[in-house]
C-alpha cells in the first residue's frame, strides 16, 4: 500500500519547499494542496519542471466542506494517511489597517481552527507511525500571556475541548471589545494567539495519541525561523529551503522515535513553550 503525505498551503513559500522536499525524500504519494485550484496547479507545474511529481487537491482549511471533500478523496483513493503538514497560515502585519475583529476572525479561522479541524477530520485515516507537523512560530512565545494562561497552556491536563474553548472565548472577547481586560493585550495579537493555540494543540494531541499504545503517531510544532516569503518579507534571513528543513525532519521521523514527541522545535532543537 502506497504511503501518503499531505501539505496544506503548498502553493508557495515554505509549504511549496516542504512539498518539494517530500517529493525527494518521502517514499510515497505527496499531495500539494491549496485553497485556490489555479494557484495550486501552477505550483504543481513548476515542480514538474524540476522533476517532482506531487498530486494536487483543493483544500481550504477554513472551510469544513473543503476539508470533508478532501477526506473523502483520501479515503477513496488511499484508505489512509501517513504524513500531515499543517503549514497553511496568514498574518496581518503590524501596520495593517484591517479592523482587529476581522484580523482575529480570519487568522484564528485559518491558523488555529483550520489546523485543529483538519487534523480532527483526518485523524481516523492516520496509519500507524503517522507524523503530524504543525507549523507554528516563535511568536507563540508565552511570555506575552498572563501567568494563569501560561500555566493553562503548559498544563499536562489541558484537553483539546478546553483549548478550543479558550480559543473560541478569545475570539468572542475581541468581538465584545473586552479582550484587553481579559488579559489579551499584545502586538500582533491575532497571529500570536493563533500560534500559541497551534503549539499547545500539538502537545494536547500527542497525549491523545499516546493513549493508544503501539499506534506511534507523533505530532510536533515547529518554528521555521524568519523566512523570506510573502509573509516573512524580503528582509528575512532564511531561504524557503532552510525554513523547510525542520518541518521535513519532523515529517520523516523514523518509526518508534522516542523524541521529539509533542514538542516545539526550531532548527531540530526542542524549545521550551
Ligand atoms: P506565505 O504567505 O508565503 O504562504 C502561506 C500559504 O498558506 C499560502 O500557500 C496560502 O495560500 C496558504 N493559505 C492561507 N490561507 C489558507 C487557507 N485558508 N487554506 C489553505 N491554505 C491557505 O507564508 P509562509 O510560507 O511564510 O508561511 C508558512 C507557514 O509558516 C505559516 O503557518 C506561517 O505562519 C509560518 N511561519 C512563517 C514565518 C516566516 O518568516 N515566513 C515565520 C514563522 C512561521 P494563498 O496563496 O492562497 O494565499
Amino acid at each position: 500500500m502506497s504511503r501518503v503525505a499531505v501539505v496544506t498551503g503548498g502553493n508557495k513559500g515554505i509549504g511549496l519547499a516542504i512539498v518539494k522536499g517530500l517529493c525527494k525524500q518521502f517514499n510515497g504519494t505527496v499531495y500539494l494542496t491549496a485553497r485556490d485550484a489555479s494557484r495550486g496547479q501552477e505550483a504543481v507545474k513548476e515542480l514538474n519542471e524540476q522533476g517532482c511529481q506531487p498530486r494536487f487537491h483543493q483544500l481550504d482549511v477554513s472551510s469544513l466542506d473543503s476539508i470533508h471533500r478532501f477526506k473523502q478523496h483520501l479515503e477513496q483513493e488511499h484508505q489512509g494517511l501517513d504524513v500531515l503538514v499543517n503549514n497553511a497560515g496568514v498574518m496581518y502585519g503590524r501596520s495593517n489597517p484591517t479592523p482587529l475583529v476581522e484580523q482575529v476572525d480570519v487568522t484564528m479561522g485559518i491558523n488555529f481552527f483550520g489546523t485543529a479541524n483538519l487534523t480532527k477530520v483526518l485523524k481516523p485515516l492516520l496509519r500507524p507511525h503517522a507524523r503530524i507537523v504543525n507549523v507554528s512560530s516563535g511568536l507563540c512565545d508565552l511570555s506575552h500571556a498572563t501567568p494563569e494562561r501560561r500555566q493553562t497552556f503548559r498544563s499536562e491536563q489541558l484537553t483539546e475541548e478546553e483549548l478550543v474553548q479558550i480559543m473560541e472565548q478569545f475570539v468572542s472577547d475581541v468581538k465584545s471589545g473586552v479582550h484587553e481586560e481579559k488579559g489579551w493585550e499584545m502586538e500582533l495579537l491575532a497571529y500570536r494567539v493563533s500560534k500559541m493555540g497551534v503549539t499547545a494543540l500539538s502537545m494536547v494531541l500527542q497525549r491523545q495519541f499516546d493513549a493508544t499504545p503501539g499506534a506511534d503517531v507523533v505530532v510536533n510544532a515547529v518554528c521555521p525561523g524568519w523566512v523570506k516569503t510573502d509573509m516573512g518579507g524580503a528582509s528575512a534571513g532564511r531561504s524557503v529551503e532552510k525554513g523547510a528543513e525542520t518541518p521535513l525532519y519532523l515529517a520523516l521521523l523514523p518509526p518508534n522515535v522516542s523524541s521529539p514527541r509533542g514538542k516545539f522545535l526550531r532548527d531540530k532543537e526542542i524549545l521550551s513553550f
